[in-house]
């Protein structure tokens, strides 16, 4: 029987439900959820995911600003703004657009984020308190995925679940995360000498690696639960045609069509982690202003 697949814009969807409500909560508390964005240069996919989030704030009743500065900035004058955001009681979120230019220390800025209004959950801080089991705000595609796996109804604990990539921003937080719910967790790297080897083990397989084809059917444990983060943009033809002109496609790092046959479970790409990460996003925006509030238990508890 072929896996069932995991929508993640209906996951999304749900997800979104209860954030009128936590907004409410925060404006009867004299709060307005305010996220500035910050963008320096002009890349066209950041400009592109600036406009989406935009959208999505604004109709979820989230105040948005855009703070954008030319490519020759400085350091030390993007520096200066975070600070000053810091300092801002009517800011209740700050999100550094990525990619940054040359010379423009990304790490550096993200530390310098409060962590009650560091909504991508990259702060330092807000990472060592994932570690310690007493988080306040995780980061999105981490706490996607952990959603995914709660809306697939499975336990993890005690479960075999094996992690392909340990990026700061992705492989690690979500391994943390697996962890902290007591599943015994594998983590794979470029270095690891046999990742099928591992990934034949696994009862919950999560994969961000950015490697197209990385995880064949071969290398799933037959009724796992199969998380695929990577996007990947590939050029693909008819089939049959070796030659014409070819488009783009997204696809991720495991694939699908024979995974489909093996896993229990699967979330597709596109259409699985990205949707639910946005979703995410949103929370941890009205999560940082529910902070701002003071509100004592802030919406969205991750459970853990
Ligand atoms: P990264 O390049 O920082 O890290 C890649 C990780 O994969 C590293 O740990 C590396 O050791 C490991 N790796 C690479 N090749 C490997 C191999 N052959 N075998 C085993 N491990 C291997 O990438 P990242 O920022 O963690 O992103 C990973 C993927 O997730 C990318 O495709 C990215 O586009 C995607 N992504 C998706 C979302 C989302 O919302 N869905 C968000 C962020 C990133």
């Amino acid at each position: 029987m072929p896996a069932k697949i995991l929508d993640g814009k209906a996951i999304a969807k749900e997800m979104r439900r209860s954030i009128p409500a936590a907004i409410e909560a925060i404006k009867a508390k004299g709060i307005q959820p305010h996220l500035v964005s910050i963008q320096v240069g002009d890349d066209p996919a950041s400009s592109v995911y600036v406009s989406n989030q935009r959208k999505s704030c604004i109709a979820s009743g989230i105040q948005y600003t855009l703070r954008t500065f030319d490519g020759a900035t400085t350091e030390d004058v993007l520096v200066a703004y975070v600070e000053r955001l810091n300092d801002e009681p009517s800011v209740t979120g700050v999100i550094i657009q990525l990619p940054l230019p040359a010379g423009i220390r990304a790490a550096r800025l993200q530390a310098l984020i409060r962590p009650e209004k560091d909504v991508e959950g990259m702060n330092p801080t807000n990472l060592g308190l994932l570690v310690q089991e007493r988080p306040i705000i995780v980061p999105c595609t981490a706490m996607a995925v952990f959603e995914m796996i709660r809306y697939a109804g499975v336990d993890l604990r005690g479960k075999e679940a094996v992690m392909v990539g340990h990026s700061p921003l992705v492989g690690k937080p979500i391994s943390i995360l697996l962890l902290n719910s007591l599943a015994t967790v594998t983590i794979c790297h470029v270095a690891t000498e046999d990742v099928a080897a591992q990934t034949r083990r696994a009862e919950i397989l999560a994969v961000a690696a950015g490697r197209p084809g990385l995880i064949r059917g071969s290398m799933i444990r037959p009724g796992a639960l199969v998380i695929d983060v990577g996007i990947n943009l590939v050029e693909v033809r008819e089939e049959g045609k070796a030659e014409g002109p070819a488009r783009r496609k997204s696809v991720g790092d495991v694939v699908f069509d024979e995974a489909l046959e093996v896993a229990g479970q699967i979330s597709p790409v596109p259409g699985g982690v990205g949707p639910v990460t946005v979703a995410v996003l949103l929370r941890n925006i009205v999560r940082a202003a529910a902070l701002a509030a003071g509100i004592d238990h802030p919406p969205f508890d991750p459970a853990f």
